[in-house]
């Protein structure tokens, strides 16, 4: 019994000095786990930081990005709202105008048959002279421009519209003597089908219209009924329409800028003045600088023109 005790004594001492070791390997692991986790926490507090510290920066700068990306997101619906604003300034000018209330004066420059790839060059006079006009655009010349057939003249409807003119619809034939006048359902078919051209090349829907060789030329092939069949389905499709009041002739034989200028001096009198011009002639574009001088010293406004105006029939 003695040395059983003995035994038990021994095995007791070892089991005790394994359980030490044992405990105190565990402790050990645990101060290095302990030591391991709070140098990782060290580290990641650093770090944190450093994050904070640049996502401050981010932050910031994400803030302006996303605000000059929500700023592009509502640019058209901002120049919309201004462009909205000037029109609804100028239909006020325009009555006082009618009412002989101010010696103001509007002028409305548009551009027919076009695009060409002369437009560009119509496009930079406009920009120069901070002018805004009016383009009734027709696919009668193709998709490639009449004036370079290397060129897709379907890309200067975006480059009309990114200036922020007034892109009017001059029928998609402009076949005034091709049957587009053949009834008011051929007229219209023919309206329909620029503007899906327009809107598919700017997004844009148009609803100002002029008929190719001016009203009159429905007038003398369908009578005064065929104009109001063609002018019933224009506004049954929201269009207004216009003619002109004022030209240099370009439209027909126009042999040189003199006798544009001549043409132009002649037609310009009224306080509310239509000037057509054809946005390829090469007199056109010579005349065009020296012509928007002379209407600005002569107290007028030049303006794009908007279904609103009193110079739009509806
Ligand atoms: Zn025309």
């Amino acid at each position: 019994m003695g040395r059983n005790n003995g035994k038990i004594k021994f095995s007791i001492a070892i089991i005790n000095i394994v359980l030490v070791l044992v405990l105190l390997f565990f402790s050990y692991q645990k101060y290095q786990n302990i030591k391991t986790l709070n140098s990782k926490k060290d580290k990641i507090k650093e770090e944190y930081q450093v994050l904070m510290k640049d996502q401050n920066i981010d932050e910031n700068e994400i803030n302006e990005i996303n605000n000059k990306i929500n700023e592009l997101e509502n640019i058209d619906e901002t120049i919309l709202n201004k462009k909205n604003e000037v029109f609804k300034l100028a239909s006020e000018l325009e009555k006082k105008i009618k009412n002989k209330e101010t010696d103001k004066k509007i002028v409305y420059l548009t551009f027919d048959d076009g695009p060409y790839y002369n437009t560009y060059k119509v496009l930079k006079i406009l920009k120069e002279n901070h002018v805004k006009a009016t383009f009734f655009t027709t696919n009668v010349n193709g998709e490639h421009c009449y004036d370079n057939r290397n060129y897709v003249c379907h890309d200067v409807y975006a480059a009309i519209a990114k200036d922020n003119h007034t892109i009017a619809n001059h029928t998609y034939t402009h076949g005034w003597n091709r049957g587009l006048y053949k009834s008011a359902d051929s007229f219209i078919d023919a309206i329909k089908r620029q503007e899906e051209l327009i809107k598919s090349k700017t997004g844009l829907v148009t609803n100002i219209a002029r008929f190719p060789g001016g009203s009159g030329t429905p007038i003398a092939q369908r009578g005064r009924s065929g104009l109001n069949a063609m002018i019933e389905k224009l506004r049954e499709n929201n269009y207004g329409w216009v003619d002109w009041t004022a030209q240099d002739g370009d439209g027909g034989y126009l042999p040189n800028y003199d006798t544009g200028w001549k043409n132009l001096m002649q037609s310009i009198n009224e306080p509310l003045e239509v000037v057509l011009f054809h946005d390829y002639h090469a007199v056109t574009t010579a005349i065009l600088p020296n012509f928007i001088k002379y209407l600005q010293e002569k107290n007028y406004i030049i303006l794009p023109l908007f279904y609103d105006s009193v110079m739009i029939n509806k």
